[in-house]
Protein backbone atom coordinates (compact mmCIF):
# COMPACT_ATOMS: atom_id res chain seq x y z
CA UNK A 1 0.00 0.00 0.00
CA UNK A 2 1.13 3.50 -0.86
CA UNK A 3 1.42 5.90 1.97
CA UNK A 4 1.18 9.86 2.06
CA UNK A 5 5.11 9.80 2.22
CA UNK A 6 5.63 8.15 -0.86
CA UNK A 7 2.97 10.21 -3.17
CA UNK A 8 4.33 13.57 -1.27
CA UNK A 9 7.86 12.29 -2.48
CA UNK A 10 6.70 11.38 -5.80
CA UNK A 11 4.85 14.52 -6.67
CA UNK A 12 7.34 16.41 -5.29
CA UNK A 13 9.85 14.74 -7.85
CA UNK A 14 7.73 15.13 -10.38
CA UNK A 15 6.76 18.88 -10.20
CA UNK A 16 10.38 19.73 -10.17
CA UNK A 17 12.73 19.97 -13.35
CA UNK A 18 15.27 16.69 -13.23
CA UNK A 19 18.00 18.74 -13.56
CA UNK A 20 17.17 19.78 -9.49
CA UNK A 21 18.68 17.55 -7.09
CA UNK A 22 16.12 16.58 -3.80
CA UNK A 23 17.74 16.31 -0.96
CA UNK A 24 15.17 14.58 1.82
CA UNK A 25 15.43 16.77 5.13
CA UNK A 26 15.38 14.36 7.61
CA UNK A 27 15.79 15.59 10.75
CA UNK A 28 14.01 13.74 13.31
CA UNK A 29 12.30 11.36 11.14
CA UNK A 30 11.13 7.47 11.74
CA UNK A 31 13.23 5.20 9.97
CA UNK A 32 9.88 3.66 8.75
CA UNK A 33 9.44 7.34 7.33
CA UNK A 34 12.41 7.38 5.76
CA UNK A 35 12.17 4.07 4.80
CA UNK A 36 8.90 4.98 2.68
CA UNK A 37 11.05 7.99 0.90
CA UNK A 38 13.12 5.45 -0.56
CA UNK A 39 10.76 3.27 -1.64
CA UNK A 40 9.73 6.31 -3.06
CA UNK A 41 13.21 7.20 -4.68
CA UNK A 42 14.34 9.09 -2.82
CA UNK A 43 18.52 9.04 -3.20
CA UNK A 44 19.73 11.72 -1.35
CA UNK A 45 19.11 12.35 2.63
CA UNK A 46 20.19 15.83 4.38
CA UNK A 47 20.90 15.08 8.26
CA UNK A 48 21.04 17.77 10.54
CA UNK A 49 22.65 15.98 13.54
CA UNK A 50 25.67 13.20 13.24
CA UNK A 51 24.19 10.92 16.10
CA UNK A 52 20.63 10.94 14.39
CA UNK A 53 22.20 10.31 10.79
CA UNK A 54 24.64 7.44 12.60
CA UNK A 55 21.48 5.54 13.86
CA UNK A 56 19.48 5.95 10.87
CA UNK A 57 22.63 5.00 9.24
CA UNK A 58 22.88 1.94 11.01
CA UNK A 59 19.06 0.98 10.66
CA UNK A 60 18.10 1.45 7.04
CA UNK A 61 21.36 -1.63 6.93
CA UNK A 62 22.38 -2.20 3.09
CA UNK A 63 19.91 0.40 2.04
CA UNK A 64 21.63 3.30 3.63
CA UNK A 65 25.06 2.11 1.51
CA UNK A 66 23.14 3.10 -1.47
CA UNK A 67 21.87 6.56 -0.65
CA UNK A 68 23.97 10.18 -0.98
CA UNK A 69 24.35 11.48 2.87
CA UNK A 70 24.50 14.96 2.88
CA UNK A 71 25.00 17.36 6.47
CA UNK A 72 22.86 20.10 5.89
CA UNK A 73 22.60 21.58 9.80
CA UNK A 74 25.69 23.13 11.77
CA UNK A 75 28.62 20.78 12.10
CA UNK A 76 30.45 21.00 15.56
CA UNK A 77 34.52 21.18 15.48
CA UNK A 78 34.59 17.93 17.81
CA UNK A 79 32.45 16.14 15.51
CA UNK A 80 34.39 16.27 12.12
CA UNK A 81 36.00 13.62 12.50
CA UNK A 82 33.24 10.76 12.70
CA UNK A 83 31.27 13.27 10.22
CA UNK A 84 33.75 12.97 7.42
CA UNK A 85 33.36 9.22 7.75
CA UNK A 86 29.79 8.93 6.91
CA UNK A 87 29.14 11.86 4.38
CA UNK A 88 28.81 12.33 1.05
CA UNK A 89 28.79 16.23 1.68
CA UNK A 90 29.17 18.95 3.75
CA UNK A 91 26.71 21.27 2.77
CA UNK A 92 27.08 23.99 6.08
CA UNK A 93 31.34 24.85 5.72
CA UNK A 94 31.10 28.82 7.25
CA UNK A 95 34.48 29.39 8.95
CA UNK A 96 37.69 28.64 8.64
CA UNK A 97 38.45 26.49 11.83
CA UNK A 98 35.66 23.97 10.66
CA UNK A 99 37.19 24.03 6.81
CA UNK A 100 40.29 23.10 8.34
CA UNK A 101 39.45 20.57 10.71
CA UNK A 102 37.39 18.87 7.76
CA UNK A 103 40.85 18.88 5.79
CA UNK A 104 42.62 17.28 8.61
CA UNK A 105 40.36 14.46 8.71
CA UNK A 106 39.91 13.92 5.43
CA UNK A 107 43.54 13.75 5.29
CA UNK A 108 43.61 10.89 7.72
CA UNK A 109 41.52 8.65 5.78
CA UNK A 110 42.60 10.00 2.24
CA UNK A 111 38.93 11.17 1.57
CA UNK A 112 38.10 14.00 -0.87
CA UNK A 113 34.81 15.72 0.83
CA UNK A 114 32.71 17.65 -1.71
CA UNK A 115 31.63 20.49 0.27
CA UNK A 116 29.27 23.99 -0.18
CA UNK A 117 29.62 27.00 1.79
CA UNK A 118 26.56 28.26 4.15
CA UNK A 119 25.83 32.00 2.86
CA UNK A 120 23.49 33.91 5.43
CA UNK A 121 22.07 35.66 2.48
CA UNK A 122 19.29 37.49 4.67
CA UNK A 123 21.46 38.24 7.50
CA UNK A 124 19.64 36.54 9.98
CA UNK A 125 21.54 37.02 13.44
CA UNK A 126 20.29 33.54 14.56
CA UNK A 127 21.51 31.61 11.57
CA UNK A 128 24.78 30.48 10.57
CA UNK A 129 26.67 31.36 7.66
CA UNK A 130 28.73 33.92 5.90
CA UNK A 131 27.28 37.27 5.22
CA UNK A 132 27.29 37.53 0.72
CA UNK A 133 30.29 39.90 0.72
CA UNK A 134 32.97 37.42 3.08
CA UNK A 135 32.18 34.64 0.77
CA UNK A 136 34.60 34.93 -2.00
CA UNK A 137 37.48 35.85 -0.12
CA UNK A 138 36.73 32.56 2.24
CA UNK A 139 36.55 31.11 -0.64
CA UNK A 140 39.57 31.77 -1.67
CA UNK A 141 41.06 30.90 1.32
CA UNK A 142 39.68 27.36 1.85
CA UNK A 143 40.64 26.26 -1.55
CA UNK A 144 44.13 25.90 -0.67
CA UNK A 145 43.03 23.45 1.69
CA UNK A 146 43.85 19.70 -0.52
CA UNK A 147 41.19 17.62 0.90
CA UNK A 148 38.10 20.05 0.46
CA UNK A 149 36.03 20.12 -3.32
CA UNK A 150 34.33 23.43 -3.34
CA UNK A 151 31.03 22.31 -5.12
CA UNK A 152 29.35 25.32 -4.56
CA UNK A 153 27.05 27.58 -1.99
CA UNK A 154 24.29 26.70 0.54
CA UNK A 155 21.96 29.05 1.12
CA UNK A 156 18.64 29.13 3.64
CA UNK A 157 17.00 32.58 3.20
CA UNK A 158 13.70 33.33 5.48
CA UNK A 159 11.99 30.19 6.16
CA UNK A 160 8.67 31.64 7.00
CA UNK A 161 5.81 33.75 5.46
CA UNK A 162 5.45 34.59 1.78
CA UNK A 163 8.14 32.52 -0.30
CA UNK A 164 8.64 36.05 -2.14
CA UNK A 165 10.46 37.86 0.39
CA UNK A 166 12.57 34.78 -0.25
CA UNK A 167 13.22 35.99 -3.64
CA UNK A 168 16.01 39.17 -2.91
CA UNK A 169 18.35 36.35 -1.06
CA UNK A 170 18.19 34.15 -3.62
CA UNK A 171 19.13 36.52 -6.20
CA UNK A 172 21.82 37.55 -4.46
CA UNK A 173 23.40 33.99 -3.44
CA UNK A 174 22.51 33.42 -6.84
CA UNK A 175 24.94 35.91 -7.49
CA UNK A 176 27.55 35.17 -5.49
CA UNK A 177 27.53 31.71 -7.31
CA UNK A 178 28.00 33.60 -10.82
CA UNK A 179 30.95 35.28 -9.56
CA UNK A 180 32.91 32.11 -8.42
CA UNK A 181 32.40 30.39 -11.63
CA UNK A 182 34.18 33.41 -13.27
CA UNK A 183 37.20 32.62 -11.12
CA UNK A 184 39.40 29.91 -11.65
CA UNK A 185 40.10 28.51 -8.44
CA UNK A 186 42.10 24.91 -7.19
CA UNK A 187 39.51 22.87 -6.00
CA UNK A 188 36.65 24.51 -6.81
CA UNK A 189 34.09 22.77 -9.11
CA UNK A 190 31.24 25.20 -8.38
CA UNK A 191 28.12 23.20 -9.63
CA UNK A 192 25.77 23.21 -7.07
CA UNK A 193 23.61 26.03 -5.89
CA UNK A 194 21.48 24.68 -3.13
CA UNK A 195 18.95 26.93 -1.82
CA UNK A 196 15.26 26.29 -1.23
CA UNK A 197 13.02 24.40 1.49
CA UNK A 198 9.45 23.33 1.88
CA UNK A 199 8.36 27.42 2.00
CA UNK A 200 10.27 28.07 -0.68
CA UNK A 201 11.47 26.18 -3.16
CA UNK A 202 9.82 27.41 -6.17
CA UNK A 203 11.03 30.70 -6.16
CA UNK A 204 14.81 29.42 -5.19
CA UNK A 205 14.67 27.22 -8.50
CA UNK A 206 13.04 30.36 -10.60
CA UNK A 207 16.02 31.89 -9.05
CA UNK A 208 18.73 29.32 -10.13
CA UNK A 209 18.58 26.91 -7.70
CA UNK A 210 19.76 23.30 -9.07
CA UNK A 211 19.56 21.40 -5.46
CA UNK A 212 16.56 22.10 -2.83
CA UNK A 213 16.06 20.56 0.55
CA UNK A 214 12.88 19.45 1.67
CA UNK A 215 11.39 17.96 4.72
CA UNK A 216 7.53 19.14 5.70
CA UNK A 217 6.23 19.01 2.11
CA UNK A 218 7.09 15.52 2.39
CA UNK A 219 6.62 14.46 5.48
CA UNK A 220 3.01 15.98 6.43
CA UNK A 221 0.01 14.98 5.50
CA UNK A 222 -2.02 17.40 3.54
C1 LIG B 1 14.91 21.32 8.06
C2 LIG B 1 15.74 21.90 6.99
C3 LIG B 1 15.28 21.98 5.68
C4 LIG B 1 13.89 21.56 5.27
O1 LIG B 1 12.92 22.44 5.77
P1 LIG B 1 11.36 22.17 5.48
O2 LIG B 1 10.72 23.47 5.79
O3 LIG B 1 10.95 21.07 6.42
O4 LIG B 1 11.23 21.78 4.06
C5 LIG B 1 16.14 22.48 4.72
N1 LIG B 1 17.37 22.91 5.03
C6 LIG B 1 17.85 22.84 6.27
C7 LIG B 1 19.23 23.31 6.54
C8 LIG B 1 17.05 22.35 7.30
O5 LIG B 1 17.53 22.30 8.54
Amino acid sequence: MKDVIFENYQRLRNSIPEYVDLVVAAKQRLVKEIEEVINAGAQIIGENYLQETQELYNALGKKAKALKWHMIGHLQRNKVKQAVEIFDMIQTVDSLRIAQEINKRCSEIKKLMPVLVEINSAREAQKTGLIPEEALDFIKEISTLPFLKIMGIMTMGPRFGNPEKARSYFIKTKRVFEELNSLSLPNVVPRILSMGMTNTFRVAIEEGSNMVRIGQAIFQAG
